[in-house]
């Protein structure tokens, strides 16, 4: 018996966890070489290392939903936090908030990217 490639990047069970953080750190969910994305959140078409098919995986719209969903908390309640207790002019809000957004955004797109594609690799889902 030959093993195909199918057989050979097949996820073993109880790899979503590892998997997760591998794609969290950028790194190929299967052997965890650096070689998740080819540029800021553009998937490369196969890992060069151990030769797992990663452009098969389509996160679509849940990086951006999750990116969205845990900036505007950290955000929202930091601002609602500051105006609280220190009352600052409006001009230190519009300072501030807007780019902790925009960096917390940038920062974090790309770790929810490669999650959810840890994810789909170890769930068997492929898009
Ligand atoms: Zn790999």
């Amino acid at each position: 018996m030959t093993d195909t490639p199918e057989e050979i990047i097949a996820p073993p069970k109880g790899m979503v966890g590892t998997a997760l953080m591998r794609g969290m750190r950028r790194c190929c969910p299967n052997c965890g070489a650096h070689t998740l994305f080819v540029g800021y959140t553009k998937v490369a078409p196969v890992c060069t290392s151990c030769g797992l098919e990663t452009g098969n995986f389509r996160a679509d719209d849940a990086p951006p939903y999750f990116t969205i969903f845990v900036v505007g908390h950290i955000v929202v309640g930091a601002a609602l936090a500051v105006e609280q207790n220190y009352h600052p002019p409006l001009w230190v809000h519009a300072a501030l908030w807007g780019p902790l957004t925009l960096a917390l955004s940038l920062a974090l797109l790309p770790l929810f990217k490669g999650a959810v594609i840890g994810v789909q690799w170890a769930m068997g889902i492929r898009g």
